[in-house]
């Protein structure tokens, strides 16, 4: 059972075990890295074929065209809920619509306790991981067991996903082995073969022994009630077709209209979360098991999760909707890849998660995470939907400070720079103040350059990881001044 992820110890104190966890912080590195690379490739390799007209267009066009597909699909969201759950009923599922985490966790329940089931498989999902699912259902007494690979380790490790495609992105294949071993009862070796092999034979019988499977949706066709799982492992067709029962959790931001319009966000997702042109395994599920066939679920539920996603839609956040959980802002954000997810304490890491945990919770319980970041803006290049994550910290900055939830020392602070900016006396005379202050701190550099090292009070906080650039020798004015007294202005 994971614990609640905000239920750990301050921001700060989060931070600072990541940081110093120099095997985390590598393995987080590593795969960062390696996906990043893998996605710059493929990227690449679609543009030159849209250039050859050999694909449905660059990526850039694709993420204009999805940015419009999801911005048309979040101003028409009743529309297309509507129609998304007419067709589910039509097509002989049942619809549940889910207000909170709560509602989720409730309906799961009464189809646990209808069908008497004792075990479910769930395929990853974060809207699970969002309302808690495992955790609900557990104290139940139902056994839930993950079946995505990288969220069965992070099962076994009692923790919560660190990355939202990688779950177990901190973690080592040492570790793992370990992990692996203790349910085997037996040391096993790290290579992938005997892993894999492991994790394949103890899931298979879950899948056969399950009562329920459920699952989460990476799209929901509104046109034709689509549910449609990216993934590489099969598990999301197993989860889906062997137990009698098929529960889906899907947040309300998942819609697509078409079929049309799904080639074209399916275009962006595997290149961006995983550098895959398509992955192994693509499913679309439309119904539950039909009469004359064989196989699938009898019953087929799809749960609409809200939890705070209307309160964002019309307000200047709308656009963090348009979200389709790839992961690439994490592995290009500064932050992320020195502390990885845990740090974060949400379920929802990296520059998306900071913007939408505060969001989708209570701001004033969250005012950290948007601090979490040095807005260098590389999320918003690497978002297949153009999300401007770096723009939205800002604003979330300025809504906490309005609340009167900022840092007091810093509200401080930058009360006393806005005064001495009001008044260019007080502000000159604090730069010479600061410049003089400063000197004994100042190094000179072998190219003759200088720096400001080991600053006391306030500012080591700085300087104990970074130089600080002194404080120019002559003000801007000075030298303005003397400019006009040279005629040269
Ligand atoms: S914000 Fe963009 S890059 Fe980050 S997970 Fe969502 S779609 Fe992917």
């Amino acid at each position: 059972m994971a614990a609640d992820p905000h239920n750990v110890p301050d921001f700060k104190t989060r931070i600072a075990k990541a940081l110093g966890d120099e095997r985390l912080r590598g393995a987080v590195r590593y795969t960062a890295d390696n996906l990043r690379t893998k996605r710059n490739a493929v990227v690449a390799d679609l543009n030159e074929q849209a250039a050859q007209r050999m694909a449905i267009g660059s990526f850039a066009e694709l993420r204009r065209q999805a940015r419009r597909i999801k911005e048309h699909t979040l101003k028409h969201l009743d529309y297309y809920l509507e129609q998304a759950a007419e067709r589910i009923r039509q097509n002989g599922g049942t619809v549940h619509w889910a207000g909170s985490a709560a509602d989720v966790v409730r309906i799961a329940e009464e189809i646990a306790e209808r069908r008497q089931a004792k075990r479910v498989i769930k395929s990853k999902s974060m809207a699970s991981e969002e309302v808690m699912f495992n955790h609900a259902l557990e104290a139940k007494g139902v056994e839930v067991v993950e079946s995505d690979l990288g969220e069965y380790i992070i099962q076994l490790a009692h923790e919560t996903p660190a990355h939202i495609v990688i779950p177990a992105i901190h973690k080592t294949r040492r570790q793992i082995a370990d992990m692996f071993g203790a349910v085997a009862g037996r040391e096993l070796t790290t290579d992938t073969p005997t892993l894999t092999k492991f994790a394949r034979e103890t899931l298979r019988k879950k899948f056969m022994a399950a009562d329920i499977g459920v699952s989460g949706a990476n799209f929901l066709v509104a046109e034709s009630g689509t549910i449609c799982l990216v993934t590489n492992e099969g598990n999301g067709r197993l989860t889906t077709s062997v137990p009698p029962v098929h529960v889906a959790i899907v947040g309300i931001e998942k819609l697509v209209p078409t079929l049309e319009d799904l080639a074209v966000v399916l275009g962006l997702l595997p290149r961006s979360a995983t550098g895959q042109k398509i992955t192994t395994y693509f499913n679309m599920i439309t119904g539950p098991r039909r009469p004359g066939e064989p196989d699938g679920p009898e019953e087929l539920h799809v749960i609409f999760l809200d939890n705070g996603r209307t309160n964002l839609l019309g307000s200047k956040y709308e656009e963090a909707l348009m979200c389709i959980r790839c992961g690439a802002c994490l592995n290009v954000c500064p932050v992320y890849r020195n502390i990885g997810g845990h740090a974060y304490g949400s379920i929802y890491p990296g520059p998306i998660g900071s913007v939408i945990s505060p969001l989708l919770n209570d701001l004033g319980a969250w005012t950290d995470l948007p601090q979490a970041s040095s807005l260098c803006g590389a999320c918003h290049e690497a978002c297949p939907m153009g999300i401007h994550l770096h723009e939205h910290l800002v604003s979330l900055r300025m809504d906490t400070v309005a609340m009167g939830k900022a840092d007091p020392g810093f509200t401080r602070v930058m009360k006393l720079w806005m005064a001495a900016w009001r008044r260019p006396a007080i502000y000159r005379m604090a730069a010479k103040l600061g410049r003089v202050a400063m000197r004994p701190f100042v190094k000179k550099r072998a190219d003759g350059t200088e720096v400001a090292e080991s600053l006391p009070g306030p500012f080591a906080a700085w300087t104990n990881t970074r130089n600080f650039p002194p404080i120019a020798s002559r003000t801007f004015h000075e030298r303005w001044s003397d400019l006009e007294k040279e005629g040269k202005r």
